[in-house]
């Protein structure tokens, strides 16, 4: 079986993981897996039954109701697909965010998704970009790249992304979500978000998309041809 191409790229909220990895996939012919719409939508789902999403046994009951497909349209655009519903945009509100953080801690629903990540890796070279592509769902990843800034910057980022699409959100309450979903994401037992050891860290907090795009392109430039 011809082996595929896959590049993992971690890090917290807002450092640019998706803008990066969707130029970089368009780039290289290769399919962009954004994992965390994967959590997004089982926090949508639960929410949708008025399941806390702390609450484990309720996850833990629901959770087989729930079938998650990810679908690509013409563009190569991801779309999440749930129980045959196109969620794609329901999942993007701070609300969202933050119950997929607290979902995405409990075990049950980090192994009901393992395989589903693991087998897009298997059929086609991936940019896959989440919290724990490099250190779990695929250790043997070609090239792992951790992509950080500091949390006052991917706020501001973060900020400027929904006020274009009409958020009328603030500074103060978008780095608090941020904050939060930092401790969350770090503290967790499992999977928690952290660097994997042969993971190149670039840090983005000073650089701008194109600079950020060049920095990883050199990055992926050693492993694969570009
Ligand atoms: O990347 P995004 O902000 O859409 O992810 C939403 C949440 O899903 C994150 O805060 C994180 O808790 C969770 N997540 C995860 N593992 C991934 C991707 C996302 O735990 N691979």
């Amino acid at each position: 079986m011809a082996k595929h191409y896959s590049i993992a790229i971690d890090g917290p909220a807002g450092a640019g993981k998706s803008t990066i990895a969707r130029a970089l996939a368009q780039e290289l012919g290769f399919r962009y897996v954004d994992t965390g719409a994967i959590y997004r939508t089982v926090a949508y789902f639960l929410d949708l039954l008025g399941i806390s999403p702390k609450d484990v046994d309720g996850v833990t009951r629901y959770i087989d109701e729930l079938t998650v497909e990810i679908e690509y349209d013409d563009q190569g655009a991801q779309h999440m697909i749930m129980n045959g519903m196109d969620v794609t945009d329901d999942i993007r509100s701070q609300d969202i965010s933050q119950k997929a953080s607290l979902v995405s801690a409990h075990a049950i629903v980090r192994d009901t998704l393992l395989d589903m990540q693991r087998a897009v890796a298997k059929k086609y070279d991936v940019i896959m970009d989440g919290r724990d592509i490099g250190t779990v769902v695929l250790p043997k990843a070609t090239v792992k790249i951790f992509l950080t800034a500091s949390a006052e910057v991917r706020a501001q980022r973060r900020l400027e992304e929904m006020q274009a699409k009409g958020s009328k959100a603030t500074f103060a309450q978008v780095l608090k979500d941020i904050q939060q979903r930092d401790y969350q994401d770090t503290h967790r037992e499992i999977a928690p978000l952290k660097q994997a050891k042969d993971a190149v860290k670039v840090d983005t907090s000073e650089l701008d998309i194109e600079g950020v795009v060049a920095a990883i392109r050199e990055i992926v430039g050693k492993k694969i041809p570009l």
